[in-house]
């Protein structure tokens, strides 16, 4: 679904992408770990091409993506992203907030977005929720909203850059219960996170990243278990 060859970005002086290589599969769902400041979402940010890359390639479905060759805007469409901070419109109702894109961008009729935005708040058990405003709503139910309005575009991936980490404690469980859902139909995922519960019982591969560089790729029970490289050990005894 996702192949990033020699991918390299700097901010400025600031090299903060160190020739990264990945590979994402069908129904995989990956999750990148890395301290504060390693690179994780300037990453998921390229992949979705909010970052632009110095150099390197980017290939989703087998097919290289270059502003030249492709609209970025129809790229966005296939990979659906969810953010820490929800970004939802504000002014708008939850059910405006997810029928924005499909009607605005897709040119979906109203009505069959509607249709499909409803369905998409049963997804998440939010159904009782279609006409709040979202300042009505707590962090959980908000990041509930972000992620059915992501899947109203019907993206093949979905990147979620700590989709936790602004909530309180107590609501992390409901998100991450969303997202394990997503991931046991099937969906492709790259999730930035620090919930290594969720990383361990969710992830096929867990991608560690350090100072810009990807220090270890690992299957996730492997990675755990049985770490490979001094800095995951010495990672993984600080975080768990
Ligand atoms: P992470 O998500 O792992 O915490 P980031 O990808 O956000 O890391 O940041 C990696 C590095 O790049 C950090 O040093 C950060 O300060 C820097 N950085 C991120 N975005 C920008 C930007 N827009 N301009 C300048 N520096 C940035
Ligand atoms: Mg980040």
């Amino acid at each position: 679904m996702i192949k990033i060859e020699n991918l390299n970005k700097s901010f400025g002086s600031l090299h903060v992408l160190k020739d990264i290589n990945i590979s994402v599969y069908e129904s995989e769902v990956v999750c990148l770990v890395g301290a504060s400041g390693s690179g994780k979402s300037t990453l998921l940010r390229s992949l979705n091409f909010l970052e632009k890359k110095d150099n390197g390639r980017i290939f989703i479905h087998g097919k290289e993506i270059t502003p030249k060759t492709h609209n970025i805007n129809d790229v966005r469409q296939t990979v659906g992203m969810v953010f820490q901070h929800f970004n939802l419109f504000p002014h708008k109702t939850v059910i405006e907030n997810i029928i924005e894109a499909p009607t605005m961008v897709k040119k979906i009729p109203k009505n069959e977005a509607i249709a499909e935005a409803k369905k998409l708040l049963q997804k998440v058990d939010l159904e009782d929720k279609a006409n709040v405003y979202p300042s009505k709503l707590s962090g959980g139910q908000k990041q509930r909203v972000a992620i059915a309005r992501a899947l109203a575009m019907q993206p093949d991936i979905m990147l979620f850059d700590e989709p936790t980490s602004a909530l309180d404690p107590e609501l992390v469980g409901e998100v991450l219960a969303t997202m394990k859902e997503l991931a046991d139909e099937g969906m492709t995922m790259v999730v930035v996170t620090h919930e290594m519960g969720f990383a361990s019982e969710v992830a096929d591969w867990i991608v560690y990243m350090d100072e810009g560089r990807i220090i270890e790729r690992n299957k996730a029970s492997e990675f755990f278990e049985n770490p490979k490289e001094k800095r995951t050990k010495e990672f993984l005894q600080a975080t768990m």
